[in-house]
């Protein structure tokens, strides 16, 4: 019997009483006790009617509990379905309709909105937590800790997560074990995971990155991890000094570095930082190596295939590039299109091939044959170029590209441009429809703290630097720019607040 994914990240550590999770009240869960909470949430699961292939879809606040459920999913071949908890009713209920689960666990706050959208779909809902008998944690512990882990081929799908929804609907991608396991083993060779790691998890467990690249890595190299519920600038604080890895997004970094506690002392015994799921600026990767002398290495990834590549362990970290392609993962840059392979250093669409690439769009066949050619490689949707020295660097996404007048502008290189301004503190740039040039370069800027606007200077810095075509015909300024949980720019949230900017002359800023 095997199950490739559960076999490789728990099986074999049924009986290791090293420690898995250090839990933020102080307390320690070790491999054999998580090995015996997964055997029971299996349990659970067969008691409640699932069987392998089944779904099971979940949106609760991060907790030990929802890590079992996952790890009962890989063992008993329940294909694990979480959700962002930033969601509403209206979106849950897409998503329930979408991917068809046999049973949701919720919050006992969401229960009652929750279970008649379950109902309807015919699955049975759960709170997690809560004081009633009914619940998954109640229920969980009349279980039996032992547990036949189901057989599972390495092509089966053992996750389907949805994408965050950045350029438009949110998809459903279906990982296979061999798809996670060779991401797991790829990661913890580049970056010399081993038992002797702790890694500090900020991260949310309902995306790729916390879930897969954070937590499997852990895993498979039987390290430990301090379990945090968020990002909360207190309990980080406290745990760095413990911890020896940390991931995470951006705005992570931009937090530390706000943080006048933060300090090299505090990250003596860290011998890794990565960033990834955004762009990490250049700035916030100098200004991190000044402050603590250790140098981010940022990474690239998606839902689709967990991660594509990663600046080197040893070697140069190269600052606004995402480094070289994971081993047996092949990138190219092509023409989008026919997937003509673009002239060597040109911008075009990355493509992703390997056995990190999913197994296609959950309920969306169409999507799948656009995206996921018949050769293997992925048409990501982003788009980059491959330095000299075989670096990749994103400079944004294809939908993000702004076709100003018949010339292509790379919202990124005004973003770049523009961030150079001391009293810039971020801007995102996009475009918006314009009667003549078809669209028209926008962009918005948060002013730093205790710097006060200088857009007239701006406008005549740019002309300096800049084609005209590439200049903003307005720039606003903004609180924040609207982001998502992982931190990324939602720029679809940008085009639309400023959609009509310029369908009324006098409405220009
Ligand atoms: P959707 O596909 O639904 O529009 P999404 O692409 O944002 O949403 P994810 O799969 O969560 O959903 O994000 C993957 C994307 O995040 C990548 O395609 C890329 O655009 C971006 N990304 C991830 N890491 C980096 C990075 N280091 N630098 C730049 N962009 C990154
Ligand atoms: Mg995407």
């Amino acid at each position: 019997m095997a199950n490739p994914l559960y076999d490789a990240l728990l099986a074999s550590a049924q009986n290791d009483d090293n420690i898995f999770l250090h839990l933020p009240d102080g307390s320690t869960v070790s491999y054999a006790q998580f090995n015996k909470d997964t055997a029971k949430a299996a349990n659970l699961l067969k008691d409640i009617g699932l069987v392998a292939g089944d779904r099971l879809a979940l949106q609760v606040e991060k907790s030990q509990s929802a890590l079992s459920i996952y790890a009962a999913c890989l063992m008993s071949g329940v294909v694990f379905l979480p959700l962002n908890t930033a969601y509403t009713a209206q979106e849950i209920s897409y998503f329930l309709n979408d991917a068809t689960p046999c049973l949701f666990v919720c919050d006992p706050a969401s229960f009652k909105a929750y279970e008649p959208l379950a109902k309807a779909i015919g699955a049975e809902c759960l709170t997690l937590s809560g004081k009633g008998e009914g619940t998954f944690q109640k229920r969980v512990q009349t279980m039996g800790d032992h547990f036949v882990a189901a057989e599972r081929d390495s092509d089966d799908v053992a996750a389907l997560l949805y994408t965050s929804g950045t350029t438009g609907r949110s998809k459903g991608a279906m990982l296979t074990h061999n798809n996670l396991l060779s991401n797991a083993q790829a990661l913890c060779d580049l970056w010399r995971i081993t038992k002797d790691d702790t890694l500090l998890h900020a991260l949310p467990i309902f995306h790729a990155h916390g879930l897969f690249v954070a937590l499997n890595t852990t895993l498979l190299a039987r390290a430990k991890m301090i379990f945090l519920p968020g990002f909360s600038i207190d309990l980080v604080l406290d745990a760095l000094p413990k911890a020896s890895t940390m991931m995470g997004v951006p705005t992570f970094y931009t937090r530390l570095l706000d943080e006048p506690r933060f300090s090299a002392d505090l990250v003596s015994n860290m011998r890794l930082f990565v960033s990834g799921s955004a762009p990490l600026l250049a700035e916030t990767h100098e200004a991190f190596e000044q402050r603590t002398g250790h140098r981010i290495l940022e990474r690239y990834g998606m839902t689709e295939t967990s991660m594509n590549t990663s600046n080197p362990y040893e070697g140069e970290r190269r600052a606004g590039t995402v480094g070289f392609p994971l081993p047996g993962v092949h990138v190219r840059i092509t023409d989008g299109a026919q997937g003509a392979e673009v002239a060597e250093g040109e911008i075009g669409m990355v493509e992703v091939k390997g056995p990190n690439v999913f197994k296609g769009y959950w309920n969306m066949p169409e999507k799948t044959r656009e995206e996921l050619r018949p050769n293997g490689y992925l048409i990501t949707g982003d788009l980059g170029r491959i330095d000299e020295d075989g670096y990749l660097h994103i400079v944004g996404r294809n939908k993000d590209l702004v076709i100003s007048g018949g010339y292509n502008v790379y919202p990124k290189e005004v973003e770049l441009v523009i961030d150079k301004e001391d009293w810039v503190r971020e801007s995102a740039v996009f475009g918006v429809p314009h009667p003549d040039f078809g669209e028209a370069v926008v962009a918005v800027t948060v002013v730093e703290a205790n710097a006060s606007s200088d857009k007239e200077g701006l406008k005549t810095r740019l002309s300096g630097q800049l084609a005209n075509y590439k200049r903003p015909k307005a720039v606003f300024e903004v609180d924040e720019l609207p982001r998502n949980s992982m931190g990324k720019v939602q720029k679809n949230v940008l085009r639309n607040t400023y959609a009509d900017l310029f369908a009324k002359p006098e409405a220009v800023g």
